[in-house]
């Protein structure tokens, strides 16, 4: 497998092309943003330890029959993947109200999502990632009605692996962002990352948040923390 040139530079990772047209190197580097990019910040260790998590939660995904864009390890900060055509479209589920649904609906935080919630967000950062519906996704032609069904039940299915998984660790799977692709026979696999980067987690007993909203927030010990959610999954950093 060959490294060749950049394809896309985002805000956390930079996709690479390979010798392999039906493969790409994402590699994770420590800037870490929030607020669409407005704050920017580099934290040692980060894209490491983030490409390590992402590669450790695929492989459970992976074992519970979810089809995921995974290949392998290939450096400290580096995963070789599936290229995909990505949706533009993040699907989230919440199982707890914080963040954003806290600030639209004026509901309160910590408050049991009971059924969870799903809502599709447009990814365009000029924009501020605008939330939309299946009929916008349908319209523009975003993804097929197929499609956006298929997004649905696999987000869900990725909630009852992880939200067991984080539950064995003390913590709570408090909400979820997934971005889905289509590979080359068509099918729907998940693609980009799930790091908590990516995700709200809460310490079970204290409620401490131990995900990207401790830079949000301006908490500290951000990437310390990425690393004791791996430890309490078994994961050493
Ligand atoms: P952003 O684009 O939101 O700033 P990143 O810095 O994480 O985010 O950049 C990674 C980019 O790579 C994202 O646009 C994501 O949609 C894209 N991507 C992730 N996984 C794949 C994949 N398997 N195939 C093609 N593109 C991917
Ligand atoms: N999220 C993300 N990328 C985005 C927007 C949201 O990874 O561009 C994640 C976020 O970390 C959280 C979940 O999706 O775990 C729901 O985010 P929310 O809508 O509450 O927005 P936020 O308050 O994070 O702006």
């Amino acid at each position: 497998m060959e490294k060749r040139e950049e394809l896309y530079r985002g805000k956390a990772k930079t996709v690479y092309l390979t010798d392999d047209s039906d493969k790409l190197v994402l590699y994770f580097r420590n800037d870490t943003s929030a607020f669409d990019g407005e704050k920017i910040e580099q934290l040692d260790r980060k894209g490491e330890v983030n490409n390590k998590f992402n590669h450790f939660i695929m492989t459970k995904l992976e074992e519970a029959g979810i089809a995921t864009q995974l290949e392998s390890l290939i450096s400290d900060t580096e995963s070789v993947v599936k290229k995909l055509d990505m949706i533009p479209v993040e699907c989230v589920v919440r199982n707890v109200a914080a963040g954003s649904l806290v600030r639209r609906l004026g509901v309160e935080e910590g408050k049991l999502l009971d059924p969870p919630l799903f809502e599709f967000f447009l990814k365009n950062d000029a924009l501020h990632d605008p939330m939309v519906n299946d009929y916008h996704i349908e319209s523009f032609g975003w993804a097929t009605k197929a499609q956006v069904a298929r997004m649905k039940e696999l987000t869900f299915a990725v909630n009852d692996v992880l939200k067991a998984l984080f539950d064995q660790g003390g913590m709570i799977l408090v909400d979820y962002k997934l971005e889905f692709g289509v590979d080359s026979d068509g099918n729907i696999i998940l693609g980009d990352e799930f790091t908590p980067d990516g995700c709200r987690l809460w310490d079970k007993a204290t409620r401490n948040k131990m995900d990207k909203d401790r830079f949000r927030q301006g908490l500290g010990s951000v990437v310390e923390t990425y690393i004791e959610v791996a430890d309490r999954l078994g994961l050493k950093l």
